[in-house]
């Protein structure tokens, strides 16, 4: 049986999307004149934290100059820098920040994924490439399954790729879907008797949002809080 592991070795290797892995690999080769130094991931990013996670978070995509370039997801770009330094302080990261695959950062109960594997251009994935990459979503789910019991999703066009994958992975999705919105809590019941999971919604940890305040530090830490109280961290 496959475990998380295989799976996040596999994604690495995936070519499904012919627009991302040019991006993916245009980006790693031309740099950025600050990262000139780095060599860049270039690859689709796997999800990161332990195998027996019981809270989930949930982007939308790499950043080309972050992830992309890293190999670990919101590492090395300034949303990982708001969303590290809110789990440190909630006492689920070994530390504030999150620099590069190799910095010994982990953390304690939670695992960071994605939707979309790979840096679309603009940061804007078209719906064949959501479409796409939603069984490696759903596969990841279904593996952690066992000990998910709280996801949050970071904006809105996470949350519109998420659902339909919970839904597929044997939660319970309300119809018409909940809409998003910063705050919002829904509790998915299992379709097959199994334990529920409940779902958050929270702003995108994205410099637009943490800039102008939509997002400040504390209103991401409440929801991590809550989240994690109801994953039993
Ligand atoms: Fe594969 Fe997903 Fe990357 Fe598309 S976005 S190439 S499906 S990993």
């Amino acid at each position: 049986m496959e475990t998380l592991a295989d799976l996040d070795a596999r994604v690495t290797e995936c070519r499904a999307c012919p627009r991302l892995v040019e991006w993916r690999e245009e980006v790693a080769r031309t740099k950025r004149a600050a990262f000139r130094d780095w060599t860049y991931w270039g690859r689709p990013v796997p999800g990161f934290g332990p195998a027996d996670a019981s809270l989930l978070i949930v982007g939308l995509a790499p950043a080309a100059h972050g992830a992309n370039r890293t190999g670990r997801m919101f590492t090395g770009d300034s949303s990982g820098d708001v969303l590290y330094a809110a789990l440190h302080a909630v006492g689920l990261a070994s530390r504030p920040t999150a620099v590069s695959a190799d910095d010994g950062l982990t953390l304690r109960g939670v695992r960071i994924t994605a939707p979309v594997r790979c840096a679309p251009p603009a940061n804007k994935p078209t719906p064949a490439e959501r479409a796409n990459c939603r069984p490696w979503l759903l596969d990841e789910l279904r593996l952690l399954r066992p000990t998910a019991r709280a996801l949050v999703v970071l904006g809105g066009f996470g949350w519109q790729a998420t659902l339909p994958a919970l839904a597929e992975a044997g939660w319970a999705v309300p119809k018409p879907r909940p809409a998003f919105g910063h705050g919002v809590r829904r509790t998915l019941p299992a379709s097959d008797g199994g334990p529920p999971l409940d779902v958050f919604g929270c702003f995108h940890v994205s410099q637009r949002n943490t800039f102008t305040g939509l997002l400040t530090p504390a209103m991401l830490r409440d929801v991590l809080r809550d989240a994690a109280h109801v994953a039993g961290l």
